[in-house]
């Protein structure tokens, strides 16, 4: 039984727990990543912390480093044992995102020359002083900025 906060109902929860079958590549104490069951590219990866939360916006700071220190040799190995041309590291968070299971993750998705992956995503332009408005309010959102 894991010491971390668990959902009883979370898919990834019960993959943390040894509830549901995965195919792990790594484990630390904090962190699992094991190949995701619908691949967009086979050897796609799915790096999940232990402990229960439903995304980045509620990761605890040692958690998301955690994470951050194991993407690079994960990245190397899907890399080379894939064949890849490059991969997407991505973060879906909320169903706006796309996120459809609620405990954060990572997902290291390896790519292909040509691959049907639909991907860049369509751009768009800010106008007049949208931009400097944004910027703006990210950074009062952060604290750099009086507020309001
Ligand atoms: P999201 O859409 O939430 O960012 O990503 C969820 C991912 O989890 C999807 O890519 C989906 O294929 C994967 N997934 C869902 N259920 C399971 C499961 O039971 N086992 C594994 N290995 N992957 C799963
Ligand atoms: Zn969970």
């Amino acid at each position: 039984m894991s010491s971390h906060a668990q959902q009883p109902d979370c898919i990834f929860c019960k993959i943390v727990r040894g509830e549901i079958p995965s195919s792990a590549v790594l484990e630390t104490a904090e962190a699992v990543a094991f190949l995701d069951i619908h691949p967009v590219n086979k050897g796609h990866v799915l790096v999940v912390p232990r402990a229960h939360h439903a995304d980045l916006t509620e990761l605890p700071d040692h958690l998301a480093a955690h994470v951050g220190t194991l993407l690079p040799k994960l990245c190397r190995a899907i890399k080379a044992a894939t064949g890849a041309d490059g991969f997407n590291v991505i973060v879906n968070n909320g169903a706006a995102a796309g996120q459809t299971v609620g405990h954060g993750h990572w997902h290291i998705i390896p790519r292909f020359h040509a691959d049907p992956v639909n991907w860049p995503w369509p751009h768009s332009e800010y106008a007049g002083d949208e931009l400097g408005q944004m910027r703006f309010r990210i950074e009062r959102e952060l604290g750099l900025k009086p507020g309001h």
